[in-house]
């Protein structure tokens, strides 16, 4: 149950609600974030909601039995939108290009990036610090001090940043730098991780773990949003399967039942999803038909240099068309097709 409380409701009323809560047997959850307060009741027992509903310093009530409540659509029915300032939004309608390489490797490549994406009117730019690799042999990130040069050229050019933080450590000191916290698919049910960012007042993208159920993935966003975070993205990034053509399968389905189950922004990595660069467009915008808010891709300038990930990653070359084909779809989609 998901109770939305008045932003000045009295302290007596609050209690109030908490006792009846109590009386039929509820838990009671507490959750404030930057925009509401809510009452998160937590049991099993039937009764008349309206009970509870008619009390004083209730703004509305709903009876939500899934799991994750929260990022449920059953309950909020407008779709989020991720506001990040500088009218670059993500969500209900506002499609958002981010692209960047897998790692920033340094500032010749941050700068060569940067310009790359202004040329192409691009507002986000990806680029992992700290990268989680399966080798402890492999480049595993500039860190902190890379960080600093990618906000240094983002913040000069008006380029927002999202990058993976990979633990509750490294939160802070990447704060300042960073416009949208990435957990990487491995994260994804570091539980402690998403506490802590639930603790945050910067957006997130929870990427879906590598075999990781859309439900898993939910209930994964609903650690981040009962902490007091609403501003969460959920990302699709293909998960592991028997098939082994490719380096994991893009799962469109998850696309539109995202959508049908959470009022979350759902974003399109069909970088990580395929793993095969000349299939990254052609699944990017099967993302987007689906439904898909946002696309996040590798873009390199030499992508067979690249430290990470470079089988995957488009040049600058052939992501100058991806961006034109990724628009064209977009306004196909929106002229066209009724959601
Ligand atoms: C990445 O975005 O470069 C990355 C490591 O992604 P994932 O967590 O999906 O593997
Ligand atoms: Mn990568």
């Amino acid at each position: 149950m998901i109770i939305k409380l008045d932003k000045n409701i009295k302290k007596e009323a609050k209690n109030l609600i908490l006792q009846k809560l109590q009386d039929v047997g509820y838990k009671s959850n507490i959750v404030t974030t930057k925009y509401d307060n809510y009452i998160i009741g937590v049991g099993s027992k039937q009764f008349d909601i309206r009970s509870i509903g008619s009390l004083e310093g209730i703004k509305d009530i709903h009876r939500v039995t899934a799991a994750a409540k929260l990022v449920s659509k059953k309950w909020k029915t407008q779709d989020t939108i991720i506001d990040l300032g500088d009218s670059v939004k993500i969500g209900g309608g506002n499609f958002q290009i981010m692209a960047g390489p897998c790692s920033i490797e340094s500032e010749d490549q941050i700068e060569k990036t940067v310009q790359h994406l202004l040329e192409n009117n691009i507002k986000i730019m990806r680029g992992g610090v700290y990268k989680p690799r399966s080798s402890p042999y492999a480049f595993r990130g500039l860190g902190i001090e890379g960080l600093k040069l990618f906000y240094k050229h983002c913040h000069a050019n008006g380029i927002k940043i999202i990058t993976e933080v990979m633990m509750t450590s490294q939160i802070e000191s990447m704060y300042e730098y960073i416009d949208i916290f990435q957990v990487g698919a491995r994260n994804s049910q570091n539980f402690n991780l998403l506490d802590a960012l639930g603790k945050q007042d910067k957006p997130i993208m929870l990427k879906r773990g590598l075999s990781g159920t859309l439900d898993e993935l939910l209930a994964s966003a609903e650690y981040i949003f009962s902490n007091g975070n609403e501003d969460i993205m959920l990302c699709e990034r293909g998960i592991r399967t028997y098939e082994n053509s490719y380096r994991n399968t893009f799962d469109i389905n998850s696309i539109p039942v995202l959508k049908k189950k959470s009022h979350l922004p759902v974003i399109i990595d069909a970088s990580h999803g395929v793993g095969i660069r000349e299939f990254v467009e052609p699944i990017s915008l099967a993302g987007i038909i689906a439904g898909g808010d946002a696309v996040i891709t590798e873009v390199h300038e030499i992508p067979q240099i690249a430290f990470s990930d470079g089988a995957q990653t488009l040049s600058h070359l052939e992501a100058n068309k991806y961006y034109q084909n990724v628009r064209n779809t977009v306004a196909f989609r929106e002229k066209l097709i009724q959601f």
